[in-house]
């Protein structure tokens, strides 16, 4: 059955829902690893060695949301808030520049300071000095209008996690104020606009069950995102969710290979929190098919106020050890860090 279920998704790079679900509730290690090697060759075919890097720029933690999950949520009184200033920002990048980053990804909570004015001039200035270089935003949801000026500033990607494709989890994971349609509303938005697309989901987040991530893997599928961020769900101890279990690094893994085989191109972290839960979990996030990693570009005076969930690492280091931490870490499994923007291939 499972054998079968792996040959139809890597024939295909589609199941029924119902089978997602299956598969996922017949996990077995020797399926795992059955699923990781058919993803890494395929990953290799289409992009070889070169694992892209992503300079991740942590612009701002105030937020305007209350999702549940997450550390810097507007309710969390205990969080020291930060935002930097245009200048600051401008910096890392060009720091990042020197050290082989070709993309920057702005990111943070939805912190109204942001206005579209601000951050397009950010954006434009960042292209001006760097116009070799791709910039991603990951700043929440915002209107249609915004997101446009936004691409026409020289934006290139958006990252925005769906979070869960199903309603009624999505609303247990979100105040009553936010809405699942208008998280969807801005994913099919940045597509028609032009952007690359990011989605992704929390592995593990309470209330999950495998029904929950067939879905997810099913909206995948159809979405065809240009990237998907995975990582496991790991509480935050000021949260309504602190005594609620992490995901785990088994689950990530086969779910990392699976998305691979729906869409071969897809460009596909490993993230820091997988590399939270497990010393080696971004090496085996990209031995399970994975082929990007985010090290952080952010000041260093301001990484442990960016605490989205308890113990991330990586807030101690400055920028250039945390570049050439991974990239010992990538030679050790036989990869490079690529010095490339990193855009979605297609097919060879
Ligand atoms: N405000 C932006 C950026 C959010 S932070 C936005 O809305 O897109 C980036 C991602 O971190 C979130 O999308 C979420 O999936 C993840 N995250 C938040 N809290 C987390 C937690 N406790 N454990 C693991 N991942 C978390």
């Amino acid at each position: 059955m499972l054998t079968e279920l792996i040959e139809t998704l890597a024939a295909a790079h589609s199941l029924t829902e119902q089978d997602y679900q299956v598969l996922i509730d017949l996990r077995t290690p020797e399926a795992a690893a059955e699923l990781a090697g058919r993803a890494t060759t395929l990953r290799r075919s289409i992009y070889g060695d070169a694992i892209y890097t992503r300079g991740l720029i942590e612009i701002s933690n105030f937020c305007k949301n209350d999702c549940l999950y997450c550390g810097i949520r507007r309710s969390n009184h205990a969080c020291q808030r930060y935002r930097l200033n245009g200048e600051e920002i401008v910096s890392c990048a060009d720091e990042g520049y020197v050290l082989g980053f070709r993309t920057f990804v702005l990111q943070g909570g939805e912190d109204p300071y942001f206005t579209d004015e601000r951050l397009c001039a950010i954006v434009s200035e960042i292209k001006a000095r760097h116009p070799d270089c791709a910039i991603t935003l990951s700043m929440g949801e915002r209107s249609r209008e915004s997101f446009q000026r936004l691409h026409d500033a020289g934006a290139d990607r958006y990252l925005l996690r769906h979070e869960t494709a199903d309603r009624a989890h999505y609303e247990k994971l979100h105040p009553q104020e936010m809405s699942f349609d208008n998280r969807m509303r801005c994913l099919h938005d940045l597509r028609e606009i032009g952007y690359q697309v990011g989605c992704g989901f929390m592995v593990g987040s309470p209330y999950q069950t495998s029904a929950e991530l067939a879905r997810d893997l099913k909206f995948i599928e159809e979405f065809k995102p240009d990237m998907c961020g995975i990582g496991p769900f790991i509480s935050h101890k000021d949260t309504p969710f602190r005594d609620k279990p992490p995901g785990t690094l088994e689950l990530t893994l086969y779910l990392l290979s699976i998305i691979r085989l729906i869409h071969p191109p897809v460009l596909l972290p490993a993230t820091t929190a997988l590399g939270t839960i497990h010393p080696l979990g971004r090496e085996k996030g990209i031995q399970a098919g994975a082929n990007v990693v985010m090290p952080n570009l952010s000041p260093v005076s301001v990484r442990k106020k960016y605490m989205l969930y308890d113990n991330k690492i990586c807030t101690g280091e400055e920028s250039a050890q945390c570049r050439s931490c991974l990239a010992g870490r990538m030679a050790s499994i036989g990869c490079t860090l690529a010095v490339d923007r990193g855009d979605i291939r297609r097919r060879p």
